[in-house]
Parts: C-alpha cells; structure tokens; sequence
C-alpha cells in the first residue's frame, strides 16, 4: 500500500493524547485557531498515561491540587466544576495549591482532598470529547522526525507523512524508565518474564495471586503505590526500600514553583543561573500521607535501608542479594518489579536519533537536568528547527512545575506566541476569548 500522504499543517503535537496535546486545543480553540495543529499519538484514548493500563495505573489518588487541571483560564472548565455522568461532582473539593504551603495541612491532606486518577481521566476525555479535540488527533505513533526546509517532516509508523513548521514534543516519562547503572550488568540476564520495570508491569491478578514478589524501589510515590496494589492483588510483596521511613506529603515542590509568574521568570533567566538555582533545589523522596499505614495494612512486608547488590536467575525466578540493617540477606522471589524511575534521553528517542545526532540538538551535561535539551530564550530546542520540548523535557527552562501537569495548562501558554510566530498562524485581532464552554454547550 502506498504511503498516506497526510495535509500538512502548522504545529504538530508528538504525543498528542497526553495533557500537552489537549491543552494546546484548547488554547488554540479559545483563539479560533482551529485548523493550525494535529496531536498526533498512538494511544485510542485521552491521557493514556493515567489509563488502566498506563504507566500510572498503581496510583489512586494523584498528588497535584485543583489548580492543576485544564481551566487555562475559563473556570468553567476547571475540574473542581466537572460533573461526572451521574450528577456528581467528584473533584469539587480537591485541595488548592495555598493548602500546601503549609507544611502541616500538606503531611495529612487525605484522600477525600486527592485527585482520583480515574476521575480525572473522565474530566479530561469530558473535556476533549465535547469540545472536539478528537477531530484533531492523527491517530498513529511518530517514526521518524527529518528536519526540511520549512521545519519538520513528520513520518509515521503506519506509512504516512507530512510537513510541520512547528513540533512541541511532549512524549512524556514512559520511554524513558531505566534501571540504575550499576545494576545494568545483571538485571539483563534476568529472565525477562520475572524482572520487570514496575510502571510497565504486567500487574494481572492470575499473574500476581500467591506468587513472591520482590518490589526495588526507594522511598518515592511510584514504590510504596507498586508494592500496595500488587498485595492487594493477592501478591506476596516483599518492598526492598533503598531509603529509611518514607517523608510523606501530599505536593513534593514548593508551591512558588507553580505560580505562572515564577515559571516566566524562571524561564527568562540565564542558563546557567537556571541550572545553578536546580542544582540547589533539594526536593526529598516522598509519598502522600498514608503510604506506609497502606502498604502495612495490605499485608507488605517492608525492609528499610536495603542495599540491592545483584540479582540472578535461581529455580525459575529470582535470587535477590541485599544489605540491610542486619547485614547481607539473599532471598528468592518468583518475580522482582524494579521501582526505580526514569532518566530522560530524548537524544535516544528512535524517531529523533537521525535529527539530533552529529553534534545538533545539544543537551545539559550534568547536574539534575542532565541529558536534557539546551533550549533558546523562546524555550525551542537549541540548533534544531523550531521544536518545544514539554513535560518533563522542560525541567531546565520551566523548573519543577515542568515535571507536573502544570507543564500542559501554566508551561505550555508561555510559550505559544512564539510557537504560533514560528509556525506562521497569524492570531489577527482575534484577542483571547473562552470558546463557548464545552461542557454547557453539550449539557
Ligand atoms: C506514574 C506517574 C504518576 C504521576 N502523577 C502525577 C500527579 O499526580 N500529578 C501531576 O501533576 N503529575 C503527575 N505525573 C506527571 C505528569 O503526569 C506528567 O508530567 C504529564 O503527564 C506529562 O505529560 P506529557 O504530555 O509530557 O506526557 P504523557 O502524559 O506521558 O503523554 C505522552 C504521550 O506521548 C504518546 N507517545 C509516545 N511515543 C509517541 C510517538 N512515537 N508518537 C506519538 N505519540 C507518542 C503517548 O501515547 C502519550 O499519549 C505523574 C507521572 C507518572 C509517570
């Protein structure tokens, strides 16, 4: 079958289902600008990351607060408005970003104040549905991104292609989990169907019930969520935590760092005073209030302080050699779900290989953005055609909120004048108006 071949079109979203690709529709629907962009993705649904079988499937209740939803400036799009299809309105009382700068209310938010991962998704696939976003979406996975002329040629994993003036890469975490470095020499001569990265487990209930399970994580969210749900399933969990007693609080960051003044301020500042102020920026492992009385009351047993030194194949699982408190343990599991984060290369993404390589797209060399893209005053990536790194990407520019679903709704508005400069859109006299609300205008 020959290649589709595809309109062109302005800006193109790469990863267009995730909370950048339906901030940026929204954005450009108040405006009447309809028409300029494509969210291109694979995914059959909206924010697949938050989906039952995406990476933050383990999580129940998200840690941000009301603020961080996808109001961009019309509160009746704000979540704490949203009604659910029964009448209800589940996110209506979600804590606000002033409740956690007191340290105190942060250490007890519960979760009656939290986010349900689930009834955030149906907000946002509320939201993208009855404003149309999904007239927008190509619905396939980027293969390849060649610099042209004009900006960028876009390929797609299905065999077609078209051109774009402007990308705003907004891939997200997932391609980027690792284990750490030093356990790279044994952890791929593990039988891959017993040693897993957790966010891409295989967490079925058949697959987990009366099986020894080894979780390797720290003392962040993503562990003390992995080791929980998969007890609940009826997993035998073992929690190895590199790390003492967890610090437990709802919203990780200082909440200046959200405030979309201090993103534009932060943003404009030297480089290298950006990466200074990052590097001194000591933000704690920690887990919402409750993990650990979760984790316990879920039947998981907890070692603080272990050491994982290796881990080999033994009797169709696993052997895991650890140090602890008590000195060097060994145990055997039947599998082990490694917690242990991610580190961003998007150097090595495969469809952006060929257009950064031979020196072009340079990145931060260390510190806490390291291996990120270096980016020029308007936030594109430096050397490249016009390209705006988003979500985490754009920790060195935007700071922590970048790491958050703040990159989609306070992040992502900063940069769009220069977005649509560089793709040619010319918003006219067209000054920002709040479409008519998507949720009324289909109630
Ligand atoms: C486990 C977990 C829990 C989190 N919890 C919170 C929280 O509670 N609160 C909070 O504010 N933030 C949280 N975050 C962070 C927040 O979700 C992210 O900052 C945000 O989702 C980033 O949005 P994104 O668009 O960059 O990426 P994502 O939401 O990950 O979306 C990436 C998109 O890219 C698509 N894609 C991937 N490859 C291709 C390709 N080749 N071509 C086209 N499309 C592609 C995917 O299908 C997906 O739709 C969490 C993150 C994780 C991993």
């Amino acid at each position: 079958m020959p290649p589709r071949s595809l309109p062109d079109v302005p800006i193109t979203v790469i990863g267009g289902r995730g909370p950048h690709g339906l901030a940026l529709h929204l954005w450009m629907r108040d405006r009447g600008l309809e028409g300029a962009y494509a969210l291109v993705d694979p995914s059959p649904a909206w924010l697949p990351l938050y989906g039952d079988d995406g990476p933050a499937r383990f999580t129940t209740w998200l840690r941000s607060p009301r603020e961080l939803d996808f109001a961009l400036g019309d509160p009746a799009r704000a979540m704490t408005a949203w009604r659910d299809a029964d009448g209800r309105t589940p996110l209506a009382d979600v804590y606000a970003l002033a409740e956690a700068a007191d340290p105190h209310a942060n250490a007890v938010i519960g979760p009656e104040r939290r986010v349900c991962r689930r009834s955030f998704v149906r907000y946002a696939g509320d939201l993208a549905r009855r404003s149309g976003a999904d007239a927008h979406v190509v619905h396939d996975a980027v293969a390849a991104l060649r610099p042209d002329a004009a900006g960028w040629r876009v390929e797609l994993a299905g065999g077609g292609s078209f051109a774009t003036r402007v990308v705003l890469l907004a891939t997200g975490m997932a391609p980027h989990l690792r284990v750490p470095l030093p356990w790279e020499p044994w952890w791929r001569h593990l039988p891959p169907g017993s040693a897993e990265l957790a966010l891409r487990a295989d967490a079925r209930v058949e697959r987990l019930r009366g099986r020894r399970l080894a979780v390797l994580g720290s003392s962040n969210v993503a562990t003390w969520e992995a080791a929980t749900c998969a007890a609940r399933l009826g997993a035998e969990v073992t929690l190895l935590c590199r790390r003492g007693a967890p610090i437990e609080r709802q919203l990780p960051f200082d909440v200046a760092w959200f405030d979309q003044r201090t993103i534009h301020r932060f943003s404009l500042l030297d480089p290298r005073e950006r990466l200074r102020r990052l590097k001194k920026t000591h933000v704690p492992k920690s887990t919402p209030p409750g993990s650990r009385a979760a984790a316990e009351a879920a039947g998981v047993r907890i070692v603080f302080d272990a050491r994982v030194r290796t881990a080999t194949e033994l009797w169709g699982g696993v052997q895991v050699q650890w140090r602890d408190a008590g000195g060097e343990r060994a145990e055997r599991f039947d599998l082990v779900w490694a917690s242990t984060g991610g580190d961003p290369r998007p150097r090595e993404l495969p469809f952006l290989r060929d257009a950064v390589g031979q020196g072009r797209g340079p990145v931060v060399v260390g510190g806490p953005a390291r291996n990120l893209p270096v980016t020029d005053a308007c936030g594109r990536w430096q050397q490249l055609p016009p390209l705006y790194p988003l979500g985490h990407l754009a920790f060195p520019r935007a700071g922590f909120a970048a790491t958050t679903l703040a990159s989609a709704g306070r992040y992502l508005p900063l940069v769009m004048p220069s977005v649509l400069a560089d793709a040619g859109v010319d918003p006219g006299r067209r000054a920002h108006r709040a479409a008519p609300d998507p949720l009324e205008v289909a109630a």
